[in-house]
């Protein structure tokens, strides 16, 4: 992160087989952020830690594995998510839809509906400190499987994250990349910033580092979920007149077989 977002802490803590979540501290107001609580053990040792208590937890989406450790985490901290989605998650303090700003942590975090995955998966944005949550929406070389949503929802999902600036550190919930790359490369070989970017992952992974963050300039020149308006994708997959959705709903398709 820039030195002017000083203030702004990222922790990414692994959880369970392939789960990542997230802690967010503001130095300033000695606030911290929990997103999403795949379980308790690896979090409370983070904050532990950092001598961190947490102020806010946030849930992008109501599956097991981001929210089984809410009950056990939440202690005073103030709980938010979906209004859409309450039926289907903790307790909400605060229910959140898309378009609403609230501030957490110090910091304006805008909330956007990226349904696909699931219908009601909303995604946190922190312009300050340049962080998108996205969870099993826009991931690292990949995207979420399409368990409830349509391919239009989640292309159109996708769009919308793709739209924020492009300095933007994306933090997504799993630590598939090194298949997500491989699947890359059946449909885009030629592109060499996915090249040189599949090197440093394979490298990171050999080393038993995360890929995650990443950066959404990345996202954007390598992720072919990110990708199905690209002419020369769809020239590669035979789709030159077909519709972006339509190519979108392909590239899932193809990556479900994979
Ligand atoms: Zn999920
Ligand atoms: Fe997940």
């Amino acid at each position: 992160m820039p030195d002017d977002f000083a203030p702004i802490d990222l922790v990414v803590v692994p959880c369970l087989s392939d789960n990542y979540a997230f802690l967010v501290h503001n130095t300033d107001t000695g606030e911290t952020v929990l997103v999403d609580a795949p379980e308790a053990a690896p979090i409370q040792n983070a904050l532990r830690i950092k001598g961190w208590t947490l102020t806010d937890i946030l849930i992008t989406h109501h599956h097991p594995d981001h929210i089984d450790g809410v009950a056990a985490l939440r202690n005073g901290a103030r709980v938010i998510g979906a209004a859409r989605d309450a039926h289907r998650l903790p307790p909400l303090d605060l229910q959140v839809a898309d378009g609403d700003v609230i501030e957490i942590c110090g910091v304006d975090t805008h909330v956007l509906d990226v349904s696909g995955h699931t219908v009601g998966h909303i995604a946190f944005h922190m312009p300050e400190p340049e962080l998108a949550f996205t969870a099993d929406s826009l991931m690292a070389l990949g995207c979420g499987r399409l368990f409830e949503g349509t391919p239009a929802q989640m292309w159109e999902s996708l769009q919308k994250l793709r739209a924020l600036p492009q300095d933007t550190i994306i933090c997504s919930g799993h630590e598939y990349t090194e298949t997500n790359a491989r699947f890359a490369l059946t449909l885009d070989p030629d592109n060499p910033d996915l090249i040189s970017r599949v090197e440093g992952i394979t490298a990171a992974r050999a080393a038993g580092r995360p890929t995650v963050p990443s950066a959404l300039d990345e996202e954007t020149r390598t992720n072919p979920f990110l990708r199905a308006d690209d002419p020369g994708l769809k020239a590669t997959l035979g789709m030159a007149d077909s519709s972006d959705v339509d190519v979108f709903a392909e590239i899932r398709a193809r990556k479900d077989k994979f």
